[in-house]
């Protein structure tokens, strides 16, 4: 811990999450204070999501790169065990030596019944990651023993999903990606699902009434969405599904975060006209889109691009 950092602290449902969020962000816009976000980390103690989110830790495989304070605490802990596996040069593991192992082989020791709490935790940690160890050596990592690959370790391999560099892309807005990421899991509250849980009286769709409020009807098959994620295509000059087109890093950023700030808009929209039963016509949200997209474009684009970037920038411009 250092002086500058900050430690904040919500329940473990969306809501809640999502209103921390929303203050955080208010904060930084204020204060023009932002958090370095290598250094930022998320710990998940004993909250409950959803099903398909308990396994958060893997952005790669759908999580949301939150870590199980639990597992985390074993993988540190895991840190002692391994230095005795491995008699580290260290004053303590000489200490452990020589007040409870004198001597006897840490891989088939029992600690007496009368030992205290700290060193029986050591044990037990000892004991779930044993099959990690192989004659005193960690074979979970080639280059030894790390928090981070305990942690890997004790948790166990998930499948990366396909649309992980998407969501978690650098230009992507974090509020974005959040929803985006939701949209992914389909774990958005639309109304079918409210439906069905008895807590909405009707399952169709509140822009357009004409289908059954699902997340692909909301994010991909229906004219609302349609017309305003065509509208940033053509204006992009770019088409957001890009597989297997060869198109420039730029653009792929560019691609992505665009996608999800219509992603966002749309779903702001859809709450607004569920409180207030008005919509907002397409054209109107495409510029709002646009504004966005072109300020996000100009705040991180780096120099020197390309000089046919730098005209696509300006052609931009002008089609705002
Ligand atoms: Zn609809």
């Amino acid at each position: 811990m250092n002086s500058n950092d900050l430690l904040l602290f919500c329940k473990g449902d969306i809501i809640s999450i999502m209103l921390l969020l929303r203050a955080f962000s208010n904060f930084s816009a204020t204060s023009r204070l932002t958090t370095n976000v290598s250094k930022s980390e998320a710990l998940n103690k004993g909250c409950y999501l959803s099903g398909i989110l308990v396994c958060l830790s893997y952005q790669k495989s759908g999580g949301l790169g939150v870590k199980d304070a639990e597992i985390w605490n074993i993988a540190i802990v895991g840190k002692l065990v391994h230095w005795i596996y491995t008699k580290a040069d260290r004053l303590w593991v000489q200490w452990v030596d020589h007040i409870y192992l004198k001597g006897s082989d840490w891989s088939v020791y029992d600690p007496s019944p009368d030992s205290n709490w700290n060193w029986r935790n050591i044990y037990k940690t000892r004991n779930r990651l044993a099959a990690g160890f192989v004659n005193n050596c960690w074979v979970a990592d080639p280059k030894d023993y790390s928090v981070g690959s305990g942690y890997v370790w004790i948790q166990g391999a998930y499948p990366p999903v396909s649309w992980y560099a998407e969501v978690w892309d650098s230009w992507c807005i974090p509020k974005h990606a959040f929803i985006a990421w939701l949209v992914y899991q389909e774990a958005l509250n639309t109304r079918e699902k409210l439906y069905h849980l008895g807590l909405c009286d009707s399952e169709s769709c509140v822009l357009c009434e004409a289908g059954k409020e699902t997340h692909s009807h909301l994010f991909g098959g229906y004219p609302y969405s349609n017309q305003i994620l065509g509208q940033i295509e053509h204006w992009l000059q770019l088409k957001f599904n890009q597989a297997g087109r060869h198109i420039s890093q730029l653009h792929h950023h560019i691609c992505r975060m665009a996608k999800l700030v219509c992603w966002y808009s749309i779903w702001m929209e859809r709450n607004k006209c569920r409180l207030n039963l008005q919509l907002t016509i397409p054209a109107r949200i495409v510029k709002d889109v646009k504004r966005l997209i072109h300020a996000r474009v100009n705040k991180l684009i780096v120099q020197p691009v390309t000089s046919s970037d730098q005209l696509w920038f300006q052609c931009l411009d002008i089609l705002m």
